[in-house]
């Protein structure tokens, strides 16, 4: 093998090997540390964080990138090497060229008002009080856009914050594809307002949490993630994290009173650990064995949690066992209106609980927003009032307070903008995958009814999960689909089983 390359697969390794340090100590601060633990936790990841940071744009590597031919015409450098390390190279180029443009200064600046932000945000969503927001929110935005100077970008500042969470994506793509789907969402929404409301009164009475998490185990084994590599905790945001490729873990966060909550939270997030635990061997350890972007990584959770979990076949597989369990909430419910009750429509206020066909609309809310505050069209001190009426305009419902408005999301505080057109487009390729995968598999239906998830698993692992960063969302898409991403695939899932549940 190439000595430069051996040489930068060390030093990528060491990389790896501490964000999976830091995923470790992040894990444990939100399910097991004490409180008064945070103080000296956050001093530990932020050394941690200064380390990844200083190794990732050492000189060293920057020397062996142009040894090895890359540079931006040539992002996959020298065409004589093999795909593989050429695939390689790509990743850890994006990553060295991103890193190096942004100065410590501004990385440390961003970090300190992001933390001090966040905690302002807690309380001010607590107390319904945006004006105390304000001010950070502003130096927050001040910073990111700085950044995203120091990125650079082809087109708009956005582009630069975009990259970030969604790699070699344009705004001006998102953009296209929101404006097709506003109003194909919009439409369905108005028919289902004007169908017979669904009742689904008895999912939200007391059900036991042991008895929820007892079930919750049982599905994710059913799914393919056991304890061997994986583990299943509580925390107050469900989450799934890294902390080597033989150890993927999830959390969840049960309700008493609604346990849908916290089983299509262990769903969703069991998709994300699919996705992690499923990179091919030859990847691990390196740069390449991650989600290839945050959008194809939602795509798999929604892929598990909306698309199988709250379909009829998964239930006719669950729902007697589920009735077992749970007689005196389900033994006078028949599976039909089981099923119809999990896949209830109703505009809502806040993001999290939205059912699957009005959440695209909070996220195109959002997406608006944000364009509009890093164009500069729009004030921080505007926002609130901006939030209100595009709430009108997109759900038809405008909330009362700030909390369940403009605040209820943390992403803001932590300066990551650009994130949120992800969770939509995550929907949008789940849809496009699942078109594919019927088309391979005929009997789809009847393997779900049968419990054997293995089979659609066995799909995704060969033609998404095995891949990892090899393939970007937009290859990787037109690979596994023949086709770029299209709304209307997603669009036609929503209309196919949203006709038979809404009887329009
Ligand atoms: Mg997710």
């Amino acid at each position: 093998m190439n000595p430069s390359i051996t040489r930068l697969r060390e030093l990528d390794r060491e990389i790896v090997l501490l964000n999976h340090v830091s995923s470790l100590l992040g894990w444990d601060q939100e399910t097991y540390m004490p409180e008064k633990g945070i103080d000296e936790r956050a001093e530990q990841l932020a050394l941690i964080g200064g380390m990844i940071h200083e190794k990732i744009v050492s000189p060293e590597i920057g020397r062996l990138l142009e040894e090895l031919g890359v540079s931006d015409s040539e992002p996959k450098g020298n065409p004589e090497l093999p795909e593989l390390d050429r695939d390689f190279l790509r990743a850890v180029y994006r990553r060295y060229r991103r890193e190096v443009r942004l100065p410590t200064r501004l990385v440390t600046e961003l970090s300190r008002e992001t933390s001090l932000a966040q905690a302002v945000w807690a309380k001010a969503r607590k107390e319904n009080d945006f004006p105390a927001f304000a001010p950070h929110l502003e130096r927050v935005i001040a910073l990111t856009r700085e950044k995203a100077e120091l990125l650079e970008y082809e087109d708009e500042p956005y582009d630069a914050l975009l990259d970030e969470f969604e790699p070699w994506m344009k705004t001006a793509s998102v953009r296209e594809i929101f404006d097709r789907l506003q109003p194909a969402l919009t439409d369905l929404v108005e028919r289902i307002r004007n169908a017979s409301p669904i009742d689904d009164a008895f999912l939200h009475i007391p059900f036991p949490v042991e008895l929820q998490e007892a079930f919750g185990r049982i599905v994710l084994s059913d799914l393919g993630y056991g304890p061997e590599r994986g583990r299943l905790d509580v925390s107050a945001h469900p989450f799934t994290t890294t902390l080597g490729g033989d150890d993927v873990r999830l959390t969840t966060n049960y309700s008493e009173t609604l346990f849908t909550k916290g089983l299509f939270g262990i769903i969703h997030e069991c998709g994300h650990g699919l996705y992690e635990l499923g990179f091919a061997d030859e990847l691990k350890q390196s740069t390449l064995a991650d989600g290839t972007s945050c959008a194809i990584h939602e795509s798999q959770s929604r892929f598990w949690e909306n698309i199988i979990g709250r379909s009829l076949p998964f239930w006719r597989h669950y729902y007697p066992r589920l009735v077992s369990r749970f007689p005196e909430n389900l033994s006078d419910v028949p599976l039909e209106r089981f099923y119809r009750a999990v896949n209830k429509v109703e505009p809502s206020f806040i993001r999290t609980e939205a059912d699957e066909v009005t959440y695209g609309l909070h996220i195109i809310l959002r997406f608006r927003l944000e364009l509009e505050l890093f164009s500069g069209t729009l004030s921080v001190k505007d926002l609130p009032e901006r939030w209100r009426s595009e709430s009108q305009t997109l759900l038809g419902i405008s909330p009362a307070t700030d909390s369940e408005g403009v605040l209820q999301d943390i992403h803001w505080s932590l300066g990551a903008f650009g994130y949120f057109p992800t969770y939509a487009l995550g929907n949008l390729y789940a849809a496009q995958f699942y078109a594919a995968m019927r088309k391979d598999l005929p009997d789809l239906d009847s393997s779900i009814e049968a419990g054997e998830f293995h089979v659609p698993l066995a799909w995704l692992r060969k033609r998404i999960h095995a891949w990892g960063v090899r393939r970007t969302a937009e290859e990787l898409v037109r690979e596994v689909t023949g086709e770029p991403l299209d709304p209307s695939y997603f669009m036609r899932y929503l209309e196919d089983k949203y006709r038979t549940i809404y009887d329009i």
